[in-house]
């Protein structure tokens, strides 16, 4: 280093971070008022997007950072999909609280590493702070243990392993999965695939998952349960876990919580919710007794970038017993002590990441802005404008509607005159199969499908504060329209 003073090449004078920070702000501000106007999408193929990407030769010096963010700011306004557009009802990912934006700015600005308590005092203070309202809008007790994660698909894993831990004892993490031969889990067959993965990455191999059947409306069948389990047992192997879902992520089904938990209890089997998305929906004065349940399981993944609004990533595992994450994942397990008030967290010690980021200032911010008040009037009126698009979808001549719940809605694009007849399902589904994708390229509203007993279902989903009666009152049409050009092009 020759220089008196270091000026690195990724340093920003405080006027150079000013004039840059400012001029992104206001576009994005921009970008944020145009939503409405934009298209969802442009659906572009791969080859179009990546001939807008600079020069693919990696860059031998550097470039000022003025054009670059402008430049950046403006591929991303024009060739995104937008999950914050008023009309996105794909998959359930919600639009995204400006907030976060700002909170993950300011966060990235101080970068500190949440994995230890020394490296990130305040953080990790916010981060438990976060955790216990998290906690306190799904009415789950705040006196357990919990972290924050990318998202739901880790937030199950992390309570998947504290139940491994639990069940099986400390000599499961000294001697592997030796010492749990036989073991079980279950779940309705309506369960996301994070279960599949789960049980294959922690080493139990997928055939360990009993697939439990499900009633009409797409519920766990609880004697189905009962019955696996006691046979299972009565075989010589050893149950440990059973999970139910809080929002099934096709249908927004909620398995009957009460008596799944009263099984496990009486079987003395870890009971674990998945309520990734449908969790919040707790917080509502009528929520249903089945949703309020989930207060009763061992642990609870919820994830904040859905029904919170928080923009990705970030998930959520709690765990009723407090020492139940250090016991699964720490080396040294610090026991939770009530009369400590000095104790400090180390998160790296409770999940499966060492260096950290905060995302928890984006959830503990929005959670602020807002409080409980004002998600339980987001949740209650995305669930509105729901049950209002399956009434037009019903009203409307052409389509059939399918089973939903929570914030979804199902239903195909099906003509009276091509109902019956031979092979009418057959070319039902070849219809919706391409419907779906003209729409999903068309970019004036973006519907994702669910299939339902063989039925290929377009599949509409609100955690969407920028939707509003006017947007669910356009879909039918949409949909009926493009509807027809395919049913002329294919059928
Ligand atoms: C979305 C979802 C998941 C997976 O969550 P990610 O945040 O996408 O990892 C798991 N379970 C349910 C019920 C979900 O809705």
């Amino acid at each position: 280093m020759t220089q008196e003073k270091r000026v690195a090449p990724l340093e920003m004078s405080p006027e150079e971070f000013r004039r840059h920070g400012h001029r992104l702000v206001d576009d994005v501000a921009e970008f944020l008022a145009s939503l409405p106007s934009r298209p969802v999408t442009r659906g572009e193929k791969p080859s179009q997007i990546r001939a807008t990407l600079p020069d693919d030769r990696l860059p031998e010096t550097g470039e000022d950072a003025g054009p670059l963010l402008e430049n950046a700011a403006r591929l991303l306004a024009e060739h995104s999909l937008f999950n914050g557009h008023p009309r996105f009802f794909g998959y359930i990912t919600s639009s995204a609280a400006p907030i976060g934006a700002l909170a993950d700015l300011l966060a990235a600005a101080v970068n500190p590493n949440t994995g230890g308590y020394q490296l990130s005092p305040v953080a990790t203070e916010i981060e438990k702070q976060a955790v216990r309202w998290v906690a306190d809008l799904i009415g789950f007790p705040r006196s357990g243990s919990g972290l924050l994660v990318s998202g739901g698909n880790m937030a199950n894993f992390v309570a998947f392993l504290a139940a491994r831990r639990a069940k099986f004892g400390a000599a499961v993490r000294e001697k592997g999965l030796g010492v749990a031969p036989g073991a079980r889990i279950y779940s309705s067959a309506e369960t996301h695939t994070w279960l599949q993965k789960a049980a294959d990455l922690f080493g139990f191999g997928t055939g360990a998952v009993c697939q439990v059947p499900v009633d009409a409306r797409l519920r766990m069948d609880t004697t189905a349960l009962a019955r696996a389990i006691a046979q299972d047992k009565r075989a010589g192997l050893f149950p440990f876990l059973v999970v139910g879902t809080a929002g099934t992520v096709s249908t927004g089904a909620v398995d009957p919580l009460p008596e799944i938990g009263r099984i496990a209890r009486e079987h003395g089997l870890w009971f674990h919710v998945d309520g990734a998305y449908g969790a919040p929906a707790a917080m509502l004065p009528d929520a249903p007794e089945d949703l309020r349940a989930l207060a009763g399981a061992d642990s609870v993944a919820v994830d904040p970038h859905k029904w919170l609004y928080t923009p990705l990533e970030a998930g959520c595992t709690l765990t009723a017993d407090p020492n139940a994450l250090s016991e699964a994942f720490s080396y040294h397990p610090t026991y939770y002590h009530f009369d400590s008030e000095e104790e400090q967290t180390n998160f790296y010690e409770l999940g499966l990441q060492n260096s950290r980021g905060f995302r928890a200032l984006k959830v503990w911010l929005a959670i602020r802005r807002v409080g409980r008040g004002g998600f339980a009037r987001m949740i209650s009126d995305d669930i509105a404008l729901a049950r209002r698009l399956a009434q037009n979808i019903a009203r409307h001549g052409d389509f059939e509607g399918g089973p939903g719940g929570l914030s979804i809605v199902t239903f195909r694009y099906a003509p009276r005159e091509l109902r019956s007849g031979p092979e009418a399902e057959e070319r039902l589904n070849r219809l919706n199969t391409e419907l779906l994708t003209r729409l999903q390229d068309g970019g004036e509203a973006f519907v994702s499908n669910a299939v339902v007993g063989g039925k290929f279902l377009l599949r509409a989903c609100i955690v969407n504060f920028r939707t509003g009666h006017a947007d669910v009152d356009a879909l039918p049409e949409i949909v009926a329209r493009v509807g027809r050009e395919v049913a002329r092009d294919i059928v």
